[in-house]
């Protein structure tokens, strides 16, 4: 038996569709404000990504730069602008940080409903609470993957590798929120590879390169890589390649269905902060939210 590839490109691209479609029922463009702080290579390209992506779903795309040595009362003070400003749905503070800026002071700046990471406490307590807010990107995009292979989630056993505040613990509670039974392991879990074996759904989220082996999955599980690790390529001498926290060939022999490295949960990310935005705009502005988003 071999495991379907779960293709997050595609299902990425099916849900921008579905955001630009909505987009063109609401009453007006929602928009999504973008801070970049310095000039890191990396932050340009994803930045990059998110405006092009952003416009190409019909709607708003305002980006601000600060520079490399701008101060942390800069930066708060334009997040807060963009906070009181009526035209803006979301907005989203692109990390890391220069040094010395302290991300967590500046992202708790950022109003709760126009929290379009799910970064904010206020978004962390809603989440846990299990009340309606915006919910944190990637998270959000192992559940949909999940969900679209195996449909209702109840009562399946997810075992969430990773506890961050960023990737684990949020998709520990989405998953919650579907009615699975959630175990959250970490580096400090027994019994790793039997508690993974027991998974109907394992997410990795550890950042260690292929570190889950075949022999850990469950045969037809549903395997969520979240991992992004950077190593050495085989055939390339010098060169580098992306590989996940899932040593993927071996596992997709057993697993029902898993995700690639790259090309699965990735794309979801920016697919689900453009989501985000919609709903944003839809509660702050009173419009209902359309029902294509629904996953
Ligand atoms: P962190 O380093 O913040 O967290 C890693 C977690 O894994 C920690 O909870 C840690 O446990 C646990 N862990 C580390 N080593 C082991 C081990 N040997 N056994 C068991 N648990 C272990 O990483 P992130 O959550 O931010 O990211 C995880 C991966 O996801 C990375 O590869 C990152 O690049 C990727 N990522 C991908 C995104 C995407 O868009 N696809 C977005 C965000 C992240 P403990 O808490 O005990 O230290």
């Amino acid at each position: 038996m071999t495991g379907i590839k779960i293709d997050g490109r595609a299902y990425a691209e099916g849900l921008r569709e579905r955001i630009s479609q909505a987009v063109k029922e609401l009453p007006d463009q929602p928009a999504l404000a973008v801070v970049l702080v310095g000039d890191d290579p990396a932050s340009q390209v994803y930045v990059g990504s998110k405006a092009k992506f952003t416009v190409e779903c019909g709607m708003r795309s305002l980006e601000h730069k600060l520079p490399a040595d701008a101060s942390e009362e800069d930066v708060v003070s334009l997040v807060r602008t963009l906070n009181a400003d009526k035209d803006v749905d979301g907005i989203l503070v692109q990390l890391p940080l220069p040094a010395g800026l302290n991300s967590d002071r500046v992202i708790e700046e950022i109003h709760p409903d126009k929290d379009v990471d799910g970064l904010t406490e206020a978004s962390a307590g809603r989440l846990s609470l299990g009340k309606a807010g915006l919910r944190p990107c990637t998270p959000t995009g192992c559940v949909m993957l999940a969900k679209d292979q195996l449909g209702d989630l109840s009562g399946k056993h997810c075992v969430v590798l990773g506890r961050s505040i960023l990737v684990g613990k949020p998709a520990a509670l989405l998953f919650l929120e579907q009615n699975c039974t959630v175990t959250i392991a970490h580096s400090r879990t027994s019994n790793l590879e039997d508690i993974c074996k027991s998974a109907d759904i394992l997410v990795a989220a550890v950042g260690r390169p292929q570190m889950v082996q075949a022999e850990w999955i469950k045969e037809g599980a549903c395997v969520i890589d979240v991992g992004i690790n950077r190593v050495p390529s085989l055939k390339r001498p010098g060169k580098t390649r992306l590989v996940g926290d899932v040593n993927y060939l071996p596992s997709k022999k057993i697993a029902g269905s898993i995700t690639p490295v790259p090309g699965g949960v990735g794309p979801m990310t920016i697919a689900c902060l453009l989501r985000n935005t919609v709903i944003a705009a839809c509660s702050r502005r009173g419009w209902a939210t359309p029902a294509v988003l629904d996953f």
